[in-house]
């Protein structure tokens, strides 16, 4: 398959970036091309940045409730364009189609919330003293850019896109390098369903792009998801430029067994969150600490991920380059002493022999100490680590440097919450393998896995995309005055 040339997007319309540095974008799938684009300059940003600032003006004078009506319009138009838009990210990321849809109806619920949004931001109004009245209103930011990661090309953008223009904000997305096709597709999805030019925008490229972004005056305030290594770049070069700023890295989730878990409900759980996007997942279980005696359980979930066939069940990983990282994990936790009983190396799908593919790994005897059980790996790898007590359990979590998630797989509701109250995540689950908090709840990390404050999605993210205006008022002459008024 091959897609038009990606395009930057401003004022409604789509033209190429200014730089000659061009990059092509390979399917994971078989390595194919499938389109290309060019880097986008300073120049490139300045022109969306002006365009955007007018139209932002006028959006900002438009009411909430008015607003949101061009969001009911594009969740309907997500969901006739749901079967189109599941193929890109087929194509351009290698998910599976169940995947690739699974992003789409999570825009949809984001979209949904938004479209909530003047429900939750109805300001506060208190008489403070006799006659005199303080009221609170939320105003947009101005306008909001948003780098985001390869693993999820559509939900993502949509953590952030909806909320911050439906709370009046004008939007640009640096979509990253290897999936921008998709949100190509969203550009003109918001236009037809009537969203005026000028609030969203996209700017294609890769450093230098994100530099320009963290740099630039007239953008207000800067999202980024993505590693951790880069999370801590953006978060400290777009503070310095006085920003308000949001980065959430990387991850390296524990799940908890306890050898009380059901058994047919934690394997399967397990597998599926250390397999589901091939890993990809910020959310994925990547260590598995196992509690005890936990053999009958864990020759379950060897069944279960026996099963994963790779192609159908599985999708590809997104690159040559991350194959080879993720496989060089395996090989290295295999030489430290670590039992490899379920191998996913050397893969390959007939008729997909140049895709990049890696089978669903476990790795049994990991310690706590070795890369495989601490650093993340981001491909279908679950390393297992033998514990006697649940205290040594979490303080190997807790000694980890990232905290996006932490499960614990238990029938005993004491055991379950000494663990959520003792983790060391942001996004705590018991008896889920994917512990993703849903509208109005907001998704967000701790310690490496977030810099800045607040939640990216959910009620929490009003503040990140607002600032609160305090107004007040004294009508009635007759009123007293007194120090505070
Ligand atoms: P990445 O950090 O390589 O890239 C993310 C974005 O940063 C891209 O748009 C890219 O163009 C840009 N970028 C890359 N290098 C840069 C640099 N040196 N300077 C400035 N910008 C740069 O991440 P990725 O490989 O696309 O995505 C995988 C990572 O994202 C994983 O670590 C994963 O855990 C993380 N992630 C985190 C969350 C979360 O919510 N915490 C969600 C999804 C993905």
């Amino acid at each position: 398959m091959v897609f038009d040339e990606v395009k930057n997007y401003s004022k409604g319309e789509f033209k190429t970036g200014s730089s000659s540095i061009i990059h092509t974008i390979i399917s994971p799938l078989d390595g194919n091309k499938l389109s290309h684009f060019n880097e986008s300059t300073m120049d490139d940003l300045n022109e969306i940045v002006i365009f955007a600032k007018k139209a932002q003006k006028t959006w900002q004078k438009v009411t909430m409730k008015e607003r949101a009506q061009v969001f009911y319009k594009y969740k309907q138009l997500l969901e006739k364009n749901s079967a189109e838009l599941t193929e890109i990210i087929y194509q351009e990321n290698g998910k599976i189609h169940g995947e690739a849809k699974a992003e789409i109806d999570k825009a949809i619920e984001l979209t949904e919330f938004a479209c909530s949004l003047p429900q939750f931001v109805n300001g506060e109004n208190m008489e403070v003293s006799k006659g005199v009245y303080c009221s609170s209103t939320r105003i947009p930011v101005g306008i909001v850019a948003s780098i985001v990661p390869f693993n999820f090309p559509v939900m993502v953008p949509h953590w952030t896109i909806v909320n911050a223009i439906a709370l009046g904000n004008a939007f640009i997305l640096k979509p990253s390098e290897s999936v921008p096709i998709s949100s190509q597709f969203t550009a003109r999805l918001l236009k037809e369903a009537g969203l005026p030019d000028g609030l969203f925008n996209i700017i294609n490229g890769t450093q230098s792009t994100v530099e320009n972004i963290c740099d630039h005056p007239g953008i207000d305030a800067v999202t980024f998801v993505g590693s951790t290594k880069v999370a801590k770049i953006v978060y400290q070069r777009a503070s310095h430029n006085l920003k308000q700023v949001l980065a959430l890295g990387g991850a390296k989730n524990h799940i908890i067994l306890l050898p009380d878990a059901h058994p047919e409900m934690a394997s399967s759980n397990i597998v599926a969150s250390m397999s589901g996007c091939s890993g990809q997942r910020c959310m994925a279980a990547a260590t598995l600490i196992a509690v005890g005696d936990c053999d009958a359980i864990l020759e379950k979930l060897i069944g279960e991920a026996n099963k994963i066939q790779c192609g159908s069940t599985l999708g590809s990983v997104i690159s040559k380059a991350a194959k080879e990282r993720i496989e060089n994990f395996i090989t290295e936790a295999e030489q430290q002493g670590a039992k490899i009983i379920l191998d996913g190396r050397n893969t390959i799908v007939p008729g997909k022999e140049n895709g990049f593919y890696v089978g669903s790994t476990l790795i049994d005897y990991a310690t706590a100490d070795m890369r495989i059980a601490k650093e993340e790996v981001f491909g279908p790898v679950l390393a297992i680590v033998r514990v006697k007590t649940i205290d040594e359990a979490l303080a190997i979590e807790n000694a980890n440097p990232y905290g996006n998630a932490c499960s614990v797989f238990t029938q005993s509701g004491g055991l379950a919450n000494y663990v959520t109250e003792n983790a060391s995540a942001g996004m705590c689950g018991v008896n889920i393998g994917v512990p993703v908090p849903r509208e109005p709840f907001g998704f967000g990390g701790w310690n490496e896995s977030r810099f800045g404050s607040g939640d990216i999605t959910g009620k929490s993210s009003i503040g990140f995309f607002t600032k609160e205006k305090k107004t007040t008022t004294k009508w009635n002459p007759e009123a007293g005055t007194n120090w505070m008024s």
